[in-house]
């Protein structure tokens, strides 16, 4: 089953930009089995993931105090994983 295993599971890749559309609940049920299976196995994206949900429950709170347009979520993450890359204090 090893050439199924990357179907099954994903790659880091496709993880990565199903994981921030699924926080915009913009992923299909069954692409969502895809993304937790590749996640219950790989440590970079589970590491990944928790920085999505810190910008979008902090960009959640923009919204909520500020109607002025903001960069998107996309543009945020991007910004955010290359900070946190660089090991930048938050
Ligand atoms: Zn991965």
């Amino acid at each position: 089953m090893r050439a199924l295993g990357h179907f099954w599971t994903g790659s880091c890749h496709a993880t990565a930009e199903l994981m921030s559309a699924q926080l915009e609940n913009e992923v299909p049920l069954t692409q969502r089995g895809r993304v937790r299976r590749h996640l219950a196995r790989c440590a970079a994206c589970q590491a990944v993931l928790r920085s999505l949900e810190r910008v979008v429950a902090e960009l959640r709170t923009l919204r909520r105090d500020d109607d002025a347009p903001f960069p998107s979520v996309a543009d945020a993450v991007v910004a955010r994983v290359r900070r946190e890359e660089l090991g930048a204090p938050r």
